[in-house]
């Protein structure tokens, strides 16, 4: 399998900009809204996160929200919003894609794309996306083994793109007191068993801005190449996942904490 690794392969290192390579000796931090609601909102988050140590800025479009009546993205203009501000801020943009039909927008406006948790076992949207030739953060199904987590990936290896990143946010369990569970035994065990570099997502597993940083901090001690962190402006105005979205504050004592 291509994604296995090899004895005493080291971890692949994926660039995106001089700032920025997984799987490198720093971990990378991508920080950003759950979802982009407007230029000032994006243009706030993005200039407080660069200062504070972000390498790239994340924030969502087209959303795979649970409800159908709750805010569903801007769409293209949300797209339109991040490039013109990642360029402002000089910071490279990942979005999370959930249909086919947005290859094209995804494949001019982002330099990393990312498919979600519930996009994880669309092995159609896999196979389509690999072949924009552009890295891609592969997130962990809520509902996935380590085994089918790995061959998600190996959908998009096996079509010829090789620059993966992995991302464990927390699984369903029994515990219902936390949004999801951070494995960590499955991330101690991705590093054993996979090359890819492999990144944690405190916010969706947490569902608590409260316990973001100490799961960060965990996920980094178990070895993870980076972290993926909601930020918000006013996370108790936030159109999706507010209660889990830091303040500059607490993300700025976060990047001092690790
Ligand atoms: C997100 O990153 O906002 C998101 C929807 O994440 P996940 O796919 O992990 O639920
Ligand atoms: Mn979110």
């Amino acid at each position: 399998m291509l994604v296995h690794k090899t004895p005493n392969q080291p971890t692949t290192k994926i660039r995106i900009s001089p700032n920025l390579v997984f799987g490198d000796t720093s971990p990378a931090i991508i920080a950003g809204p759950c979802s982009i609601e407007s230029f000032d909102q994006l243009l706030s988050i993005a200039t407080a996160v660069k200062k504070l140590g972000a390498h790239m800025l994340r924030g969502g479009a087209f959303k795979p929200r649970t409800s159908p009546y709750a805010f569903q993205g801007l769409g293209e203009e949300g797209l339109k919003i991040m490039k013109k501000v990642g360029e402002m801020v000089d910071l490279p943009i990942i979005s999370e894609i959930i249909s086919t039909d947005n290859l094209p927008l995804y494949s001019s406006y982002l330099d990393m794309i990312q498919i979600g948790s519930r996009n994880m076992h669309n092995f159609d949207l896999l196979k389509k996306v690999a072949h924009l030739n552009k890295p891609i953060l592969l997130k962990r199904g809520m509902a996935a083994t380590l085994e089918e987590f790995l061959m998600a990936a190996e959908y998009i290896l096996k079509e010829g793109n090789s620059q993966v990143v992995l991302c464990e946010r927390g699984i369903r369990t029994f515990e219902t007191s936390s949004r999801n569970t951070l494995d960590l035994n499955t991330l101690a065990l991705l590093k054993l068993k996979t090359h890819l570099p492999v990144i944690v997502d405190p916010s969706h597993a947490a569902g608590n801005r409260e316990i973001v940083a100490p799961l960060a901090r965990a996920g980094l001690a178990c070895g993870a190449d980076g972290l993926i962190i909601e930020v918000h402006n006013q996370p108790e105005k936030a159109l999706s996942d507010g209660p889990q979205s830091l303040t500059f504050k607490q993300f700025d004592s976060l990047i001092s904490q690790i």
